[in-house]
């Protein structure tokens, strides 16, 4: 059996001592006599592994006791409906658009109110963040929306909005568990867990109390309602039950691991063999404006597509899989989230510079 080095944006790689914990016990859950997949999600044994689910991931990010934790299908783009479903009581939004995700996001918005735009950064190909330090906020804006990192170009908000009040709403995607947050500054956190948590299928909605409430825009269907949910502990219906166990595990490998700020001392190391060899590269090149640098996504391009493809080709030849660029970008995009080992990296960056000494300049 020969592992790669899977360098996918999503679904993506997961730690592999979770996938094997996962292998033994897929014939006979814990004396169960059945697989997970096969098991009631009213039975107990269903019951308990969602509870440690989701205490596990409240210890992990500190979760305050005011808000819930949700596990939904659908993935990210349904988030993108049930929020302004769910929180445009007043019919008004602002979106900072930093990426394909959020834009896309605030075009479904559009579809229940008025979606304001109150910050861009297409016009230099969403390389970079904008300054969000002093933005026109409306005054009867319902939230503020961001996508956290953008999986896509490669950036991360390194600093929240100023939001002068308004809840913040947050996709974080392809940022999710990477590091540790202050759950007491969004209204709501959101992320399909499929780039750096789990099997694709989950989506994990992270919400202030105060925010679900059964006054949502006339028509929004139960299963679309947040309340709906939360008053059923996730269980409303059938949940994505075989993925949340999953999740579940991965949320103790990164409690072993020694939680958010281990793993982001991790992911930071990573990181930085990667970034520091672009930068001294005469033949890579890094995309994104540095202070705005995501740790998870790091795209970069040679200069000619000729080259970018015959580089993809070799590195997939060599163990190195799925560094082609978004279709929307081209060029290369490692990911890198917490699941991808140091070695992994390291060995891509050697990779490279052997490319580099045989096809540079
Ligand atoms: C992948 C991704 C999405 C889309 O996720 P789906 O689960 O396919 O809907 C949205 N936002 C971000 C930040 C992503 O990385």
């Amino acid at each position: 059996m020969a592992r790669v080095y899977n360098f996918s944006a999503g679904p993506a790689v997961l730690p592999e001592e979770v996938l094997r914990e996962a292998a033994a016990e897929m014939l006979d859950y814990k004396g169960t006599g059945m697989s997970v997949m096969e098991m009631s999600h009213r039975s107990s044994a269903y019951q308990t592994i969602i509870d440690e689910a989701e205490r596990d991931i409240r210890d992990l990010m500190n979760i305050p006791d005011n808000y819930k934790v949700l596990f939904l299908q659908g993935g990210a783009h349904q988030q993108f409906a049930m929020v302004p479903m769910n929180l445009m009581k007043n019919k008004v939004a602002d979106y900072i658009i930093t990426g394909q995700w959020a834009k896309k996001a605030w075009k479904e918005a559009q579809l229940f109110g008025t979606a304001n735009a109150v910050a861009s950064s297409e016009d230099a190909t969403f390389s970079y963040i904008p300054d969000c330090s002093d933005l026109p906020i409306s005054d009867d804006a319902d939230y503020v929306y961001i996508c956290e990192n953008n999986t896509i170009y490669g950036t991360k908000f390194h600093q929240l909005p100023n939001t002068k009040g308004k809840p913040l709403v947050s996709d974080v995607s392809s940022c999710f568990l990477s590091e540790p947050v202050d759950v007491t500054k969004y209204g709501v956190i959101y992320g399909g867990v499929q780039k750096n948590i789990g099997p694709a299928g989950v989506v994990i909605v992270i919400i202030r109390e105060d925010l679900i409430t059964d006054d949502c825009l006339p028509g929004t269907p139960t299963m679309l309602k947040y309340k709906t949910h939360a008053d059923n502990g996730s269980m409303y219906n059938t949940p994505p039950a075989y993925g949340i166990y999953i999740c579940g595990k991965v949320f103790k490998w990164l409690k072993k691991q020694g939680g958010l700020e281990a793993m982001q001392a991790y992911n930071e190391k990573k990181a930085k063999i990667l970034y520091n060899f672009l930068d001294s590269s005469t033949l890579f090149k890094g995309t994104v404006r540095k202070e705005d640098r995501s740790l998870m996504n790091v795209p970069f391009v040679t200069g000619s597509k000729e080259l970018d493809a015959r580089f993809v080709k070799e590195a997939e030849t060599a163990g190195f899989v799925n560094l082609k660029g978004h279709r929307s970008v081209g060029g290369m995009r490692a990911s890198i989230y917490n699941a991808m080992p140091i070695e992994g990296v390291e060995k891509l960056v050697a990779f490279m510079r052997e490319f580099e000494e045989k096809n540079g300049k």
